[in-house]
């Protein structure tokens, strides 16, 4: 996986754990409410109706023992009488205290004052120096008394209606507490989906796909491998038996070609059966390098030292004035190779450039500097390139460019990319192509770049 894939795998790794603490975090968030709104709701309405029913009944008692005084105008009952009223007016402060509510405050303050106007009249009642029994006059008072007590009642109820208002205002708050909650939830569950969803899409893309890709070259490349090992042993076996007799048929030939060197028509045949004779030995040295390539003498030159090589070794050689080798200049970069091997792999290149040249054109040679994958990490690389203005590859021709034997040569070998491209291989690096059908191919040696060797070992550019 690159670090771009793993960023944003990471990225979104850390999305997800958020939405999933946060959701965590409002469920959490809302059983506490709920409980809390459970434990309120109790609370306030037991509170509510305690409240204005507790008031109710100590009125009741205090009203009853002042009217036992009245009928019987017993010192005792009077006392437990302001036992009583001391007990409510200082319950009244309680709740004073308790209700910092404006409206619930005011309420009290009201009950306050109409409680202090009902012990007044009660006052009236104990002072107004009337034999037990109820008189007509001690009656009026008693009326008076009562009519404060209504008062009183009226706010006792007035009270008990503004705790209930209070309590349906603290559930429609915690409704649309809840409400939103659940929103939030929901919202929470779909995004934590979409994003586990997007997850799944990135793993697929960034680490499953390009491994099944990968299972399934490695698969191909194995399979292509095997095949190319059995192929190799069978073709160096032939070309081996084949080496030894062609040895003495040339020694032959030499010998013929010496006797009958007054014919011209003998010298003739003898040339031909020479170069047929010179053909077979480059088929079946093609053959023992891609059977048995041999393993590189490594050794630190400059990237463009194989290049001048084959420039000046095949400058000439190719068909004077149809095709032009170039050579073109580049940057001072350091290889480890085996030239001759890699020459080798160079002079073939050259000679298909030059092959699939139809008419007038030219070969170009160059070093240039760029950065590939070796062994799955960027490098820094030297690309030893062989451009050509030739036909180009065709697609068909494409799909089988590596494959041993494969020619559209009627006296090609189908050899000459395979060997090079397990040269390079065994050099670290790679033989890439890119072709454009009707306007030419570029084939690019691709090798590690390392450091200059310390002044006076490297070998100089020719
Ligand atoms: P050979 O040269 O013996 O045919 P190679 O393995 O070198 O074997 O090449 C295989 C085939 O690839 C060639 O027959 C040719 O069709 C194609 N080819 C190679 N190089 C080039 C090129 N530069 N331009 C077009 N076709 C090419």
């Amino acid at each position: 996986m690159n670090s771009a894939a793993r960023l944003r795998m990471t990225m979104l790794i850390g999305a997800i754990a958020l939405m999933a603490g946060l959701t965590l975090w409002g469920m959490q968030d809302s059983w506490r409410r709920i409980a809390q709104l459970e434990r309120k709701l109790t609370a306030s309405q037991l509170g509510s109706f305690r409240l204005a029913e507790e008031f109710q009944q100590r009125l009741h008692t205090q009203g009853e023992l002042l009217l036992r005084y009245t009928a019987r105008r017993s010192p005792a009952t009077w006392t437990q009488f302001q036992a009583a009223s001391s007990q409510l007016d200082q319950w009244i402060g309680e709740q004073i205290a308790k209700h910092p509510n404006p409206r619930e405050l005011d309420l009290f303050h009201q009950l306050n004052t109409a409680y202090a106007d009902y012990l007044a009249a009660a006052a009236q009642v104990q002072t107004n120096g009337q034999p037990a029994g109820i008189t007509a006059e001690a009656f009026t008072q008693l009326e008076h008394v009562e009519r404060t007590e209504d008062q009183l009642h009226q706010l006792g109820l007035q009270l008990a209606g503004m705790h209930r208002e209070a309590e349906a205002l603290f559930l429609a708050d915690a409704n649309h507490t809840l409400a939103n909650l659940r929103v939030f939830l929901f919202i929470g569950v779909v995004l934590l989906l979409a994003l586990v969803a997007v997850l799944g899409v990135i793993l697929y893309r960034d680490l499953i796909a390009p491994l099944r890709r990968k299972l399934v070259q490695s698969e191909v490349l194995l399979e292509k491998q095997e095949k190319l090992a059995t192929l190799g042993t069978l073709a160096a076996g032939i070309a081996h038996e084949i080496r030894n007799p062609l040895t003495s048929i040339k020694a032959r030939l030499y010998l013929l070609g010496k006797r009958v060197a007054t014919d011209a028509a003998s010298t003739a045949d003898t040339g031909v059966i020479s170069s047929e004779i010179g053909r077979l030995e480059r088929i079946v040295q093609d053959v023992l390098h891609f059977a048995r390539p041999s393993e590189p003498q490594l050794k630190v030159v400059r990237a463009d030292a194989p290049l001048r090589d084959v420039f000046t070794l095949m400058g000439r050689t190719l068909e004077s004035g149809r095709v032009q080798l170039a050579i073109e200049a580049g940057p001072e970069l350091h290889v480890s190779i085996d030239a001759a091997l890699i020459e080798q792999v160079l002079i073939n290149l050259v000679r298909n450039a030059a092959e699939a040249i139809e008419g007038q054109g030219r070969v170009t040679l160059r070093v240039r500097a760029s950065h590939a994958e070796i062994h799955g990490r960027s490098s820094s690389v030297a690309v030893l390139e062989v451009t050509d203005t030739g036909k180009g590859i065709p697609p068909e021709v494409e799909k089988r460019l590596f494959d041993p034997f494969f020619t559209t040569k009627d006296a090609g070998t189908g050899l000459g990319l395979s060997i090079a491209a397990r040269i390079v291989e065994k050099h670290g690096g790679a033989l890439e192509y890119q072709t454009q059908p009707g306007h030419g191919t570029t084939f690019g040696i691709v090798l590690p770049v390392v450091p200059a060797p310390a002044t006076g070992s490297a070998i100089p550019p020719a």
